[in-house]
């Protein structure tokens, strides 16, 4: 038997506590369906009822509990009505961001059939892209400060920070990932009209780590009519490239296009593996619906498979899409989908489809 894949499991607060068993549920049953060894750590830290107990979000050894784990599977942080959201965000998610060094973030935006489209006249396969974000730098800078607070000459400067080493690396994953698919075209978002400086110079960089894959078809646009052809024309975009800021975005308004919050996974990636990479549903801990058995399951789900794509198991990932395709046909579904089904029966018929 090989080594077994360690994954640390964080169900987090709110919903993510209740869709966790469900991801967890169908990659046990992905992982004997296809041999593969995974081994499971469950953490309760990196929630809000830690922070009750501790008045912190996650113990001080927290990176050494995490380091040498293939991967975190994340439910969902936040807990406004006792932690405020800076507090838990900051104390959990966006330290493992930072020093994981998970410098990709990846969200796949699918429309599926069976799944009402915000989008009028568009049907399941006319939108199917990944977008691509850099998750390190860029305009998300805390460089800058404010001359003249609270007076009328009150002046604020707020810095953006791109490094050849930042873009040339979530660029070459873009061309990467591109290149592994089959239309094989990416969109880089750019602003070189508007932003005169770095936006030009990152169009530069494309242009440069692209010399390495001719195959790859390219194209720049500005990301003001960008995001209005995620709106108008999905189906152009295979595969889409940002800076922090304006992917940021985009990737929210992708997943938007394609229907419930409830269905959209992503990943935070460290491609190199030095660290572990982080796999969590785009969805929060939506406290308006936590306790009741009806958050829809399929964001962690999906999430899971996203895990399984990056260690190397592709078969899994595309058996677990195949399994929430069909169930998103044919139900169960849950009540964000016009059904009346549980998380807990939504997840079961994933997994016994696998
Ligand atoms: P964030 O934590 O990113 O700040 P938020 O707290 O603003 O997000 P969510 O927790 O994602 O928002 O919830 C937004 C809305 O979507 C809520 O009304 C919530 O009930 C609903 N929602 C979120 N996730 C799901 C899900 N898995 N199934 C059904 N509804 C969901
Ligand atoms: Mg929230």
């Amino acid at each position: 038997m090989s080594t077994p894949f360690k994954i640390a499991a964080i169900p987090g607060d709110g919903i993510g506590k209740e869709v966790m068993p469900e991801g967890l549920r169908v990659l046990e049953a992905a992982a004997r369906r296809f041999d593969i060894p995974l081994e499971f750590t469950q953490i309760d830290w990196a929630s809000c009822d830690h922070y009750a107990k501790t008045g912190q979000m996650m113990p001080d050894d927290w990176k050494a509990q995490l380091q040498g784990h293939d991967a975190i599977y994340f439910g969902a942080v936040g807990w406004p009505a006792t932690v405020p959201d800076h507090v838990s965000l900051w104390g959990s998610l966006l330290k493992f961001r930072r020093e994981f060094d998970q410098y990709i973030n990846l969200r796949p935006a699918r429309l599926f059939e069976g799944v009402p489209c915000p989008l009028a006249g568009r049907k399941a396969g006319d939108i199917d892209f990944m977008i691509v974000r850099e998750n390190t730098e860029g305009e998300y800078t805390n460089l800058g400060g404010v001359m003249y607070e609270g007076t009328e000459r009150e002046i604020v400067i707020q810095e953006s920070v791109f490094s050849r080493f930042g873009a040339d690396r979530v660029l070459k994953y873009a061309f990467e990932l591109a290149q592994s698919r089959q239309r094989k075209h990416l969109t880089v978002a750019t602003k070189s009209n508007g932003i005169a400086i770095s936006m030009p110079w990152w169009d530069k960089r494309a242009d440069a780590v692209g010399a390495d894959f001719p195959e790859v078809t390219v194209d720049k646009q500005h990301i003001d009519i960008l995001s209005a052809r995620f709106v108008l024309q999905p189906s152009r975009f295979d595969v889409v490239v940002a800076s922090n800021l304006f992917g940021d975005i985009l990737s929210d308004l992708g997943p938007a296009c394609t229907g419930t919050i409830g269905l959209a996974p992503s990943a935070n990636l460290n491609p190199e593996r030095r660290f572990p990479s982080l796999f969590e549903p785009v969805h929060g801990s939506a406290p308006d619906i936590y306790g009741k058995n009806i958050a829809n399951p399929v964001a962690m789900i999906w999430s899971g498979a996203l895990m399984l794509h990056f260690l190397g198991r592709r078969d899994a990932h595309d058996a677990i899409v195949k399994a929430i395709e069909r169930v998103l046909i044919e139900g169960p579904r849950t009540g964000d989908l016009g059904g009346s089904a549980s998380t807990t029966e939504m997840g079961k018929a994933i997994a016994a489809l696998i």
